[in-house]
C-alpha cells in the first residue's frame, strides 16, 4: 500500500531530506584523493548527528555504516573501507538520515581528482536521467512513466540500466511502497497522485546492465568491470508536480561549482 503524506509530513520530510544534503555537501569538502571511505563516514555521522538525526543506514538490515561508498564499478551498497581514493576514480555516496521520524535517502557519484572524460559523461548522463526521471513524477503521468524517462535517456548513449536495484517510497521507513524501477514501459502502473514521497535513483552502467554480487554480502557490483554511475533524489508530488525535496547546492557549493 502506498503512504500518502499530509502537506505538514512533507515539509518534516524535507527537514529530513536536507539534514543528507548538508551531509553529503561535507562529504564534497574532504574527498580528494588519498582520503578513505572510513574517514568520510565518520564524517557523515557526526554531520547528521550534530544535526539532531540519526543515521538511516546504520544498522538497517544490519548494514554496519552510516554511508554506502560505492567506487568505480561498484553500483551501490559499498561498505566503507580503508583504501585510500586516487585520482580518476568516481565515488557514489549514498546516505540516509532520520529527522522527525521520516528518513530522508538520497545519493551523489563524485569525481576524484582528474577523471576520464567518457567517465564525466556517464556522470552527467546519470545525472540527466535522474532529472528526467523527476520531471515524469507529475498527475497525469503512472508510476512507469518515470522509468520510461530515464531508460530512454540512458539507453540513447548506450549505457545499461541495473534492473535488480530500484527507487522506492519513503517516509516513515526507509522503503514503502512504491517500486520505482529505472526502466519500464509508459502508462503502467499506479497514477501519480498528491502526496506520493518517492526516493528516484537512476543506477547506470558504462556497459552492461548486469550486476553481481560481493562476498561481503553487500556490494554490488557491475558485471563487465566497467563504471557505474548513481544520482538520488526525494521528490514529493505537490499540486501535482514534482517537488525536490532534497538539494545539490551544498555539494556544489562545496565543490565551488555554484
Ligand atoms: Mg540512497
Ligand atoms: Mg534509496
Amino acid at each position: 500500500m502506498i503512504i500518502y503524506k499530509t502537506a505538514e509530513e512533507i515539509e518534516l520530510m524535507r527537514e529530513a531530506a536536507l539534514v543528507v544534503s548538508k551531509t553529503l555537501g561535507e562529504v564534497a569538502k574532504i574527498l580528494k584523493p588519498g582520503i578513505t571511505g572510513l574517514q568520510l563516514d565518520k564524517i557523515a555521522e557526526e554531520c547528521i548527528r550534530d544535526q539532531g538525526a540519526i543515521p538511516g543506514f546504520l544498522g538497517l538490515y544490519d548494514f554496519p555504516k552510516t554511508l554506502c561508498i560505492s567506487p568505480n564499478t561498484e553500483v551501490v551498497h559499498g561498505i566503507p573501507n580503508d583504501k585510500p581514493f586516487e585520482s580518476g576514480d568516481i565515488v557514489s555516496v549514498d546516505c540516509g538520515a532520520i529527522l522527525n521520524g521520516f528518513y530522508g535517502d538520497h545519493a551523489y557519484t563524485f569525481e576524484v581528482g582528474e577523471v576520464a572524460e567518457e567517465i564525466k559523461q556517464l556522470l552527467k548522463i546519470t545525472k540527466e536521467c535522474l532529472y528526467k526521471g523527476i520531471e515524469a513524477t507529475h498527475g497525469g503521468n503512472r508510476l512507469s512513466d518515470i522509468g520510461f524517462a530515464i531508460q530512454q535517456h540512458a539507453e540513447a548513449h548506450g549505457y545499461g540500466v541495473v534492473r535488480e536495484l530500484v527507487g522506492h517510497g519513503l517516509g516513515r521507513t526507509m522503503h514503502e511502497e512504491p517500486h520505482v524501477p529505472n526502466y519500464g514501459k509508459r502508462g503502467r502502473g499506479k497514477k501519480i497522485k498528491n502526496g506520493l514521497t518517492i526516493a528516484i535513483e537512476p543506477m547506470i552502467n558504462m556497459g552492461t546492465e548486469k550486476i553481481k554480487h560481493l562476498s561481503d554480502g553487500w556490494s554490488i557490483l557491475t558485471a563487465d568491470g566497467l563504471s557505474s554511475a548513481h544520482f538520488e533524489h526525494d521528490v514529493a508530488v505537490v499540486d501535482g508536480k514534482p517537488d525536490i525535496l532534497s538539494t545539490f547546492d551544498y555539494i556544489y557549493e562545496a565543490l565551488g561549482q555554484k
